[in-house]
């Protein structure tokens, strides 16, 4: 049986996600250092101190990373749960004096960011805030971004834990929590303990709006093309001189223009050019390769030599190199080996109340690189939206369903 009661439960999640975005954690790409600025450790203190006095073991390490244990209250063996949500914000906008606003009651209004009354959220630019109509959204001010990507991850986990933690009867197993730093400039996983966290599962909680769940990827390559000419005195150049500049030209003016991020969504996948330079002898192009699907990937890798062969064919003489690296792949491959991971992740999204959908994120993912590290991780909604920028915003409504669905797929877990 599972009943979890929530109607007379005070949730926690909004008081502690207004706290934790008053602090200052924007990640700094330029930074070496890790976490790569030091506010973040300043929130992870903060959490640590949050958990000890919920009575929980917690730890932060020499990078910041936060781990903390919920001991099972079963008496069979469970499989250990890890729930994990970043510290850090997005270097794109200032998370600096962040003044979170509570929004009660929407009606629909349009939602005027005071510190820059130019900053609007509008209804007609935001179609999700129709489901939000009698919720409490939470904005920033006008000049910062709010920071809900994605210290609503942490919010959600620190009161799913207060729930436990309240409610004894509750039926879990074992719960790992992990905080990582520097997520949003790709570092997030690079320092995890693996052999610290021994969860046999993940979730992550850095999704968007109520009831999704992220368990696709894409698969991605960069492809490095270096293409030789053949350089000759100008004056006397006819007849010899081949131009590496024309052909890498000619090159990206014949990539079928369907296949681009800019003419591409959804399941589709491009082949993007992302940076050349180069002279009259050599000229370097960096492809980003992007598909749902390994041999997709390599089927437009394939297309593009097939275009490189072509240029280069045309002028005896000229040549190329090729280089293919793996970025990272499409966390379904390894989910499909575990199905009830996501399979416990949909009912629980039900026993909230929502209705699960699934959704394909178009870029990679901290979980991503974990269920290739032996961590199967899809992502879990929290009610963000339009992070990294000013007009971000969130409802205290949709962050408690993020609780609640905690609540049950812990249990799901347990009594499975
Ligand atoms: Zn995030």
């Amino acid at each position: 049986m599972y009943s979890p009661d929530f109607s007379h439960y005070h949730f926690t999640v909004a008081e502690r996600f207004l706290r934790y975005v008053q602090i200052n954690t924007q990640a700094d790409p330029f930074s070496s250092a890790t976490p790569s600025t030091p506010g973040q450790k300043d929130l992870g203190r903060l959490l640590l101190d949050e958990l000890h006095q919920m009575g929980l073991e917690a730890e932060m390490d020499a990078y910041g990373y936060v781990y903390a244990t919920l001991p099972s209250n079963q008496t069979h063996p469970v499989p250990v749960i890890c729930f994990c949500a970043h510290m850090d914000t997005s270097p794109d906008c200032s998370g600096e004096g962040v003044k979170p606003i509570v929004h009660r009651n929407y009606q629909g209004e349009d939602l005027v960011l005071p510190d820059d009354p130019a900053q609007i959220i509008r209804m007609e630019d935001f179609p999700e805030l129709q489901q939000q109509i009698g919720n409490d959204i939470i904005t920033a001010s006008g000049t910062t971004l709010l920071g809900a990507d994605d210290k609503s991850g942490i919010a959600i986990i620190m009161d799913a834990l207060h729930y436990w933690i309240s409610h004894p009867e509750q039926p879990h197993g074992e719960i790992r929590i992990l905080f990582t730093v520097d997520e949003e400039i790709g570092r997030g996983v690079d320092h995890v303990d693996l052999q610290k966290l021994r969860a046999d599962v993940a979730y992550t909680l850095d999704g968007e709006s109520a009831g999704h769940l992220e368990d696709e990827n894409f698969c991605a390559d960069q492809v490095v093309v270096q293409i030789h000419g053949i350089s000759a005195h100008t004056g006397y150049a006819c007849g010899k001189m081949v131009n590496a500049m024309k052909l890498a030209a000619a090159v990206i003016d014949n990539l079928p223009g369907e296949l681009s991020p800019e003419a591409t969504s959804g399941k589709q996948g491009f082949i993007h050019p992302l940076h050349i330079e180069g002279n009259v002898e050599t000229t370097t192009i960096h492809f980003l390769i992007r598909h749902f699907e390994e041999n997709g990937l390599k089927a437009y890798e394939q297309l593009l030599e097939g275009l490189v062969k072509q240029q280069v064919n045309r002028f005896p003489g000229a040549k190329y190199e090729w280089k293919c690296q793996e970025q990272y792949r499409n966390m379904k491959y390894v989910l499909d080996q575990h199905p009830e991971v996501v399979r416990y992740a949909e009912e629980a999204i039900r026993r909230a109340g929502l209705q699960p959908v699934h959704h394909a994120i178009r870029g990679g993912t901290d979980g991503a690189r974990l269920s290739f590290m032996s961590l199967p991780c899809p992502n879990l909604f929290t009610g963000q939206h339009a992070f990294h920028s000013k007009k971000e915003w969130i409802s205290i409504q949709d962050m408690q369903k993020a609780v609640q669905t905690l609540v049950h797929l812990a249990e799901i877990w347990a009594t499975r």
